[in-house]
């Protein structure tokens, strides 16, 4: 590997093709960041203003895996500052264009040649391996397609912000099962989600279309009970349908259920009564047709970190990454991992907003920045 004193560096590598080892040259990045929402988009760009050579991959490009801002597909965001009413899709582009405006470039600084700026690409990263100080991204960088293989690049980097988000569970509602794919599974589903009268996955999101309405909470135990809190700030008329499953409440939250007069319907639910993308009600298996006018599910989450099997990293019941102030990634003694940070709504304990999302990429991407610096507080 060649290092001079600049960030501006390759690393020779060898790499098989069509049998043949040949070598290659790799660029090694200051930070790369996984995942290209509110939280990767300014984590990048906070990186870049301080001068660093930044790459972002995103899942989006090649994959249906596009981030939770996306699923807003007819629904305006109206609570991020400067995007005046926005949906997913549009809020996606604006971000895009943000990171445009970003392009690497070189500068000279005290006689040092660096390059700034950020490469976007599309990659769903696979695995993540440490290379020496290094980190080794293996990422899939084409759309996949029936029978073919992978296409796989390999990215070196200095230090690494996941801001890969997570996935929402979804009901269990005219599931096709024969389908490999989870967007061919929930099909119909998806036709209503992200609409205004259709599936909703966040209250504080949402709940404003709502007002005064009666609203129905797919979900199970205490947790779908927290969805019910958050809800009241918008309507008291709200019924909790179980699809099929006992509610698995404690008595003290069915206490609180009851005296709020909330109603939960064990029935499995068969199908779901729709005109066009409006959700309008849902068929039960004895018959019943229930109708309401916000639907929202509760089924928890799964995260976007499959690349960090075999990790030493302490995460929450649900699997979110722990990290300290910094954005710093904490293994499971409670230290930080060198040069790992994350941000967003793959972080424990946060808000699950956009704004939110910003301000955590803002932290994380500076963290990594501030990591890299030659010079620092004499220690004590
Ligand atoms: C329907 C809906 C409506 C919402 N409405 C609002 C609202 O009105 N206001 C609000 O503040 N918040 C809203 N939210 C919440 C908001 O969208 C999230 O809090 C926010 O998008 C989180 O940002 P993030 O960058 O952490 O994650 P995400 O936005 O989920 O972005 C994660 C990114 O990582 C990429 N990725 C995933 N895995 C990989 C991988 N292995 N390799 C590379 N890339 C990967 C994905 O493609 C995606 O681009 C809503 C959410 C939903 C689902």
């Amino acid at each position: 590997m060649e290092r001079d004193r600049t960030n501006v560096e390759q690393d020779r590598t060898a790499v098989e093709r069509d049998g043949t080892t040949v070598e290659r040259d790799r660029t090694i990045y200051d930070v790369a960041v996984i995942g290209a929402g509110p939280a990767g988009t300014q984590a990048a760009i906070s990186a870049a203003h301080q001068m660093r050579h930044v790459l972002i991959l995103d899942a989006g490009e090649v994959s249906q895996r596009k981030g939770r801002a996306y699923w807003s597909k007819t629904v305006e965001i109206q609570d991020a500052p400067v995007f005046a009413g926005v949906t997913g899709p549009q809020f996606i582009k604006a971000l895009r264009e943000w990171i445009a405006a970003h392009p690497v470039r070189e500068i000279t600084i005290a006689g040092e040649r660096r390059l700034t700026g950020i490469e976007y690409r599309g990659g769903m990263v696979l695995e993540l391996h440490r290379k020496g100080e290094l980190f080794e991204l293996v990422t899939s960088v084409q759309r996949l397609r029936e029978g073919q293989p992978l296409t796989i690049e390999r990215f070196l980097a200095r230090t690494v912000v996941v801001a890969s988000g997570f996935e929402d569970k979804w009901p269990d509602i005219e599931v096709d099962e024969s389908a490999q794919r989870l967007y061919e599974k929930y099909r119909v589903v998806f036709r209503y989600a992200g609409n205004a009268r259709g599936w909703h996955v966040c209250i504080r999101c949402d709940g404003h279309l709502h007002v005064d309405q009666h609203l129905a909470i797919l979900g199970v135990g205490d947790y779908v009970y927290g969805a019910a809190l958050g809800a009241q700030d918008f309507t008291d008329k709200i019924t909790i349908l179980t699809n099929g499953r006992p509610h698995g409440m404690s008595p003290p939250v069915l206490r609180q259920i009851q005296e709020r007069g909330i109603e939960i319907i064990e029935t499995k639910i068969k199908r779901h009564i729709g005109r066009g993308t409006d959700l309008l009600g849902l068929e039960l298996e004895d018959g019943r047709e229930l109708f309401f006018d916000g639907f929202l599910v509760d089924e928890g989450l799964e995260p976007n970190t499959q690349f960090l099997k075999g990790w030493d990293v302490q995460t929450d019941e649900e699997g979110l990454l722990v990290v300290n102030e910094d954005g710093q990634v904490l293994d499971t003694q409670g230290n930080p991992v060198p040069g790992l940070f994350a941000a967003g709504d793959i972080v424990s304990g946060t808000r699950n907003l956009i704004a939110t999302a910003f301000a955590l990429g803002q932290n994380a991407g500076l963290s990594a920045s501030d990591s890299l610096r030659k010079w620092r507080w004499p220690e004590e």
